[in-house]
């Protein structure tokens, strides 16, 4: 089988298996009981956090565990705009993974907060100058990703941020399928969320389990919480902390190899497996930007062609990939990051996401655009 689908899950690695699991079993201590199974429990919760701020670049004291990516979205833009009323406007765009957008849905519904929606282009970019356009002295909250999970276009955030830091508005970064491709340093001139006030990241995209995150929100930040209760993670995140998980977490992004030579590695993988399926398969059209895009996500469309056919087809084929976001599970409306770019209905149905991993090689996605090209002719009706 050739697993292209990591920016849908990755399996678990083995190192950070092994490193939760006496957590499970012999040290099953709940880190807020003061005895010693307790306390050491607290201890590795505690070194789990400083493993991944040291890898964020960022206090220990900002990081809240999270049960994963949807979970930290709603904490970072939920709380950060309930507890800054710098007025009731946030900016976003259409192309959000649903767990940011069904969020501000809900603080239009339920809190008159005003959301603004920047346009995105053919290829998903937002306008900068809009940007500036919509920024106001009572927007609180600018949210925008760092890569889009379905298409991979990446959004120019340094510039975000000055722009929004100048008139005083917050920025949150959903990075959830950025680990392991980005500079994630946050506090680190050069990288591209330095300045970023709140970040969220999902364990089960990076080697970790599903039900794992974490989300950084400045330590000096007001965060209303979205879990009530006993005041765990800082009063940010009320629940028992779920020790194991932290330290899986802590292990994957400690296992995760040079961001940045594996980005430029795949991607020159990512751009020849492009080219060549759209120099040998006359439907394939790329979705997103051609260049600044995630290093390992293609996708494309298939005019005329079923996505979901062809994906059975690639199944078929051992070769495992999503057709549009597995994100917005058993669903077949057409995405709505294509839809957002202004692709048609029926164009968007037929979209196709390869997405690689660091463990990807150029064997297998030769194999895979072996097997793509035979798949489209099977889906055709030529049949191969
Ligand atoms: N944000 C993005 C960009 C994602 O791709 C996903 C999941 O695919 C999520 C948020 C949700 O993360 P989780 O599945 O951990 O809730």
């Amino acid at each position: 089988m050739i697993y292209l689908d990591n920016a849908a899950t990755t399996p678990v690695l083995p190192a950070a298996l092994e490193a939760a699991w006496p957590w499970l079993t012999s040290e099953f201590g709940n880190p807020s009981s003061t005895h010693e199974l307790g306390l050491r429990a607290h201890t590795a919760l505690e070194n789990a956090r400083s493993q991944i701020a040291s890898w964020l670049d960022c206090p220990a004291s900002d990081m809240v565990f999270t049960s994963g990516g949807t979970e930290g979205d709603n904490l970072a833009i939920t709380g950060l705009a309930l507890a800054n009323p710098r007025g009731k406007h946030i900016i976003t765009a259409p192309t959000e993974h649903e767990a940011v957008l069904a969020t501000v849905n809900y603080l239009e519904r339920v809190h008159g907060f005003e959301i603004s929606l920047l346009s995105v282009d053919e290829f998903g970019n937002i306008s900068l100058p809009e940007l500036h356009n919509t920024l106001r002295p009572d927007t609180t909250l600018v949210t925008l990703m760092l890569a889009n999970n379905e298409i991979g276009t990446v959004h120019p955030m340094p510039e975000i941020i000055t722009a929004a830091h100048a008139v005083g508005a917050l920025v949150h970064t959903d990075a959830v399928q950025a680990a392991g491709w980005f500079d994630l340093h946050m506090g680190k001139n050069g990288s591209v969320v330095a300045g970023v006030d709140a970040l969220t990241l999902s364990g089960h995209k990076l080697g970790a389990p599903k039900g794992s995150g974490v989300t950084a929100i400045r330590g000096r930040l007001a965060v209303e919480p979205v879990l009530h209760g006993g005041g765990q993670e800082f009063d940010r995140r009320s629940g028992t902390e779920n020790v194991a998980w932290a330290v899986a977490l802590a292990t994957a992004v400690t296992a995760l190899a040079d961001p940045q030579h594996e980005s430029s590695r795949i991607s020159a993988l990512r751009d020849d497996f492009i080219a060549e399926v759209v120099d040998t398969i006359p439907q394939a059209a790329l979705t997103g930007n051609s260049t600044e895009r995630h290093p390992a996500i293609a996708s494309f469309t298939f005019a005329g062609l079923n996505g979901e056919t062809l994906l059975l087809e690639l199944e078929q084929r051992g070769v495992i990939v999503s057709s549009g976001s597995a994100c917005a599970a058993g669903s077949d409306e057409p995405s709505h990051v294509l839809l957002a770019c202004g692709i048609d209905a029926d164009i968007a149905q037929t979209s196709v996401r390869f997405s690689m991993s660091h463990s990807t090689t150029v064997e297998e996605l030769a194999t895979a655009q072996k097997a793509l090209s035979k798949a489209v002719a099977a889906v055709s009706g030529l049949g191969q």
